[in-house]
């Protein structure tokens, strides 16, 4: 059984993390989407909101589990017993810092191996940034999230 972690920070959930979601389920038997806490951030959604929000838009795709966790991504992956860390890549802007991780992710566990999914054109300038920009000025966020955690997003933001 081929598991793979997709880790972030989903604060909120977006269609380009969806995608990506959806893209790395059917590579793999299970895929674990790790909404991560790691105590240097700071998130306005908290862990339980961001595997809710997840949940509901995953509810389709019986290979997807949600689970959020403290600490390094590699060990958990190393842990469950991931074949594979997935991550986006958008711009060349992602390139640098994901592959940087993706180096140090294999020094802590070389059994899990980094791979990337490149951003599918419409997603390419979508973040969680954007969207909480974009409602706090008032626009329509509905065409860059998950339709079923809309009412969660907007509940916080809107
Ligand atoms: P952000 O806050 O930048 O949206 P996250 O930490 O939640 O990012 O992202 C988790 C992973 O998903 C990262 O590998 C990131 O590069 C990727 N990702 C984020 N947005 C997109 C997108 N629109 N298309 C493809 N991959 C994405």
């Amino acid at each position: 059984m081929r598991t793979a972690v997709y880790p972030g920070s989903f604060d909120p959930v977006t269609n380009g993390h969806l995608e990506i979601i959806r893209r790395a389920a059917a590579l793999f038997d299970r895929l674990v989407v790790l909404a991560a806490v790691n105590f240097t951030k700071e998130y306005l959604f908290t862990a339980q909101e961001r595997v809710e929000m997840l949940r509901l838009c995953t509810s389709g795709l019986p290979n997807v589990d949600v689970r959020a966790a403290e600490g390094l991504v590699a060990l958990y992956a190393k842990e469950i017993g991931a074949t594979a860390i997935v991550k986006g890549l958008r711009a060349m802007s992602d390139f640098d810092s994901e592959f940087q991780q993706a180096l140090t992710n294999r020094q802590l566990n070389p059994q899990t191996e980094t791979i990337f999914l490149p951003a599918a054109g419409e997603s390419m300038f979508l973040s969680s940034s954007m969207v909480k920009q974009v409602c706090a000025l008032g626009g329509d966020i509905g065409p860059f999230v998950p339709a079923a955690a809309l009412p969660m997003i907007l509940g916080k933001l809107g």
